[in-house]
C-alpha cells in the first residue's frame, strides 16, 4: 500500500524546538517523527514509530539467531523481588513506585533481571533444561535526574534486554560471548560507528562488562582508547600503581608559612618565588590535594570521605560515583567544616587525615601515592603548607580510590602508549552478572552429579529507542535527517511537483508500480508549492527520492539521492528498474 503524504499524520516544523540540545532532537521532532509528552517522555509518530520498528525487527532477527527466545514480561512489577535482591533501596529516586488500591507497593520496570530469575526458577529445575536465553523488547521506566536530548535519556524508553541462565562459569562465558557478536551484527546494521569498552556494573552487580559506545561529540559517556587496542568508559580505567619508592634519603617534613595559598595554583607559585627547588620549578603533581566529600549510604546516614590526589588532577564525579555506587557523594558544606574543626579548609594535611588523624576520617589516596612519593600539602593550619611529606613514613592512608580524572595522554594500563580520550552514547551494556540474583532469589537447578548449584546469569542490554535517536544523530545534516535505508520509514519519497492532473496522474502510476515491485513508498501528492515538498523530503529524509514535475512533458523524472545530495534525470520509462535497483543495494546515483 502506498502512503500519500495529504493523509499521512504528520507536520513538519519550521523552527526548532526550544529544548532541542542535540541535532537528533531537533530532527526528528521537526520531522514529525516524535512529539513530547513530558519530560523524558515521547509519543511515536507514524514515521517515528516505523523506524523504531526497524530498529527492533534488526534487533529480534539478530537475537533469534543466536537462540535466545522472545518472551514479554509485564512493566508493571510488585516490589517483593526487588527487595529481595536489594535494588528497592539500591536505585533510590530513580525508579518510579506506586501504590494499588490495597495499598500494596509496585514498580514500573527499570530493568527486570529479578523477573527472569524468578520465571526460570518457576519453571526449570534441571542443568538439562539449560542453557537458556531469554530476550524482551519493552518499555522501561527509570525517573532520570536529568532526562535530555529527546529519546537519548528518556524517562519512558525502549529496551531490549535479555538474561542468559547457565550452571557453570564456562556456559556463562559462551552466553556472553554469542550476546556480544549478536552485538556487533546489531550495531553494525544500524550503521553508525561505535567502540566496544571495558565497563563498571554499577547497580546491575556482578563482573565482567562491556559496554557499546555510538562514537559522538555530545554524548555523555567519555571513554579512552590506547594505541595497542585497550578500551574503556573512564569509569572504568584502573590507574596502575607505580613501584614503591625508596625514602631514607629523603629529608626530614618541614613546615613553611605560605599566606594566602588556599588553592593549588597559589601555593605552586609561592613556592616558586619563595622555596624554589633545584632541579626544576614546582608543578602542580608536587603537591597533594585533599578533597573532602560527604558520602551517603542508602539508609540515609552520611559519612565523611576525605580522598588525596596529585593536585595537577580533578576529583572525576563519574569516576567517584561509580566506586562508591550505590552509595552517593554529596558536596562537604560550610556546614560541614564547622563540624569537623580539626579540618583548616585549604590546608587540610597529614595530621587531621594520615597518621594521626584527628578527624576521624576515613582517607583514600589516589594509587598514584604510593610509599615514598614525597609531597607538599596543608599543614592543617591556614597559610602552612608541610613539604618533602613521604608517604609510608609521615602519613598513612585508610586506603586507594581510584577516582581522580583521567587525562588525554596519559599511560595506557596496557602499556601501549598514551591513552586518547572521546566521547560515546552508551547503545548496549552486556554483563556477567554471575550468581547475585540466582542467589538472592534461589534459582538453583540439580547438576549432573544430582546436586543443587545455583545458576549463573548474564544480562544484556540493547537501547532501542536510544538507537533511532542515536542513528540519527550520525545521519542528518544541516537540513535534515538522511536515514540508512535499513532503517528509514520509507525507500523512496515521490514528489508530485507542479500543477495538473498529468504530473500526479503519473508521481500516483509511479507509486503503485513500485509498490508492486516491494519498495515502500510515500508519494507526496498534497496541493503544496514545489518549495514546501524539497524542504520536506529534505527534513524526512527517505533515503532516495524522485520529483515527477517539469520534466514530466518529455517524458524524463528526476532521481535524489538524500545522502550524497546526488541527482540525475531518467526516463519515466526506465524509473522503476532504477528505482528497484537502487534500493536493492545496486550503486546509488552520484
Ligand atoms: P546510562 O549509563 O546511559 O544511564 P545505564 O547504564 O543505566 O545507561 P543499562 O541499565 O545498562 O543503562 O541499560 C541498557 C541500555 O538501555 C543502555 O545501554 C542504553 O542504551 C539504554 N538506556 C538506559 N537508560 C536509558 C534512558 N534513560 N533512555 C534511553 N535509553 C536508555
Ligand atoms: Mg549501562
Amino acid at each position: 500500500m502506498i502512503t500519500r503524504m495529504s493523509e499521512l499524520f504528520v507536520r513538519t516544523l519550521r523552527e526548532d524546538p526550544a529544548d532541542a540540545e542535540v541535532p537528533s532532537h531537533r530532527w526528528l521532532v521537526r520531522a514529525g517523527y516524535i512529539r513530547r509528552a513530558a519530560p523524558g517522555i515521547y509519543s511515536w509518530l507514524p514515521l517515528g514509530y516505523k523506524v523504531l520498528r526497524n530498529v527492533e525487527r534488526i534487533v529480534r532477527e539478530e537475537m533469534d539467531a543466536i537462540g535466545a527466545q522472545e518472551v514479554h514480561l509485564p512493566a508493571l512489577l510488585p516490589k517483593e523481588p526487588y527487595e529481595a535482591s536489594g535494588r528497592w533501596a539500591e536505585y533510590g529516586a530513580n525508579v518510579f513506585r506506586l501504590k494499588d488500591r490495597k495499598d500494596g507497593d509496585y514498580l514500573l520496570g527499570p530493568t527486570h533481571e529479578e523477573m527472569f530469575t524468578l520465571l526460570v526458577k518457576d519453571l526449570y529445575s534441571s542443568y538439562k533444561d539449560l542453557p537458556l536465553s531469554l530476550y524482551q523488547i519493552q518499555t522501561k521506566y527509570r525517573d532520570e535526574a536529568r532526562p535530555r536530548a529527546g529519546l537519548l535519556r528518556g524517562r519512558e524508553f525502549v529496551m531490549k534486554d535479555s538474561y542468559s541462565f547457565d550452571v557453570d562459569d564456562t556456559g556463562l562465558q559462551k552466553s556472553y560471548d554469542r550476546h556480544r557478536d549478536a552485538y556487533i551484527r546489531i550495531f553494525n546494521r544500524l550503521g553508525f560507528e561505535y567502540v566496544i569498552v571495558h565497563a563498571t556494573s554499577g547497580a546491575m552487580g556482578g563482573s565482567a562488562s562491556e559496554e557499546f559506545l555510538a562514537v559522538a561529540d555530545n554524548g555523555e559517556d567519555t571513554f579512552v582508547a590506547s594505541p595497542g587496542g585497550y578500551a574503556a568508559n573512564v569509569e572504568a580505567v584502573h590507574v596502575i600503581a607505580p613501584q614503591p619508592l625508596p625514602y631514607d634519603h629523603a629529608p626530614a617534613a618541614h613546615v613553611h608559612d605560605t599566606p594566602d595559598t588556599p588553592t593549588i595554583a597559589t601555593l605552586v607559585d609561592h613556592a616558586n618565588a619563595q622555596l624554589p627547588r633545584a632541579d626544576r620549578p614546582w608543578t602542580a603533581a608536587d603537591t597533594l590535594k585533599n578533597v573532602l566529600v560527604m558520602v551517603r549510604q542508602l539508609d540515609g546516614t552520611r559519612e565523611p570521605l576525605a580522598i588525596g590526589l596529585p593536585g595537577d588532577r580533578e576529583v572525576d564525579l563519574r569516576r567517584l560515583a561509580a566506586q562508591l555506587a550505590p552509595a552517593e557523594a554529596e558536596v562537604f558544606t560550610e556546614d560541614d567544616f564547622v563540624d569537623h574543626p580539626s579540618l583548616a579548609k585549604g590546608y587540610i594535611g597529614p595530621s587531621a587525615l594520615g597518621r594521626e588523624n584527628s578527624s576521624g576520617i576515613r582517607f583514600l589516596v589516589d594509587p598514584r601515592v604510593v610509599t615514598g612519593t614525597r609531597w607538599v600539602t596543608g599543614a592543617d593550619r591556614a597559610g602552612q603548607h608541610v613539604f618533602d611529606l613521604v608517604c609510608g613514613r609521615d602519613f598513612i592512608a585508610d586506603g586507594v580510590i581510584d577516582v581522580a580524572e583521567i587525562k588525554e595522554g596519559d599511560p595506557a594500563p596496557d602499556g601501549s602508549g598514551p591513552l586518547r580520550l572521546a566521547r560515546g552514547i552508551e547503545m548496549g551494556h552486556i554483563f556477567q552478572l554471575g550468581r547475585k540474583y540466582a542467589e538472592a532469589l534461589g534459582l538453583k537447578v540439580l547438576d549432573s552429579r544430582g546436586k543443587l548449584v545455583t545458576v549463573t546469569m548474564g544480562s544484556y542490554g540493547v537501547g532501542v529507542s536510544r538507537a533511532v535517536a542515536a542513528v540519527a544523530e550520525g545521519a542528518c545534516d544541516d537540513k535534515g535527517l538522511c536515514w540508512p535505508r535499513e532503517i528509514a520509514p520509507y525507500d523512496v519519497q515521490i514528489l508530485a511537483t507542479g500543477k495538473g492532473d498529468a504530473v500526479l496522474n503519473a508521481a500516483t502510476d509511479l507509486a503503485r508500480e513500485l509498490d508492486a515491485a516491494g519498495v515502500a513508498v510515500l508519494l507526496d501528492d498534497r496541493k503544496a508549492s514545489p518549495g514546501v515538498k524539497f524542504a520536506d523530503v529534505e527534513i524526512m529524509g527517505m533515503p532516495t527520492s524522485v520529483v515527477v514535475g517539469r520534466g514530466l512533458a518529455e517524458g524524463m523524472v528526476e532521481l535524489r539521492d538524500r545522502r550524497s545530495g546526488g541527482s540525475e534525470n531518467i526516463p519515466l520509462a526506465e524509473a522503476v528498474a532504477r528505482i528497484v535497483a537502487v534500493v536493492h543495494g545496486r550503486p546509488a546515483i552520484d
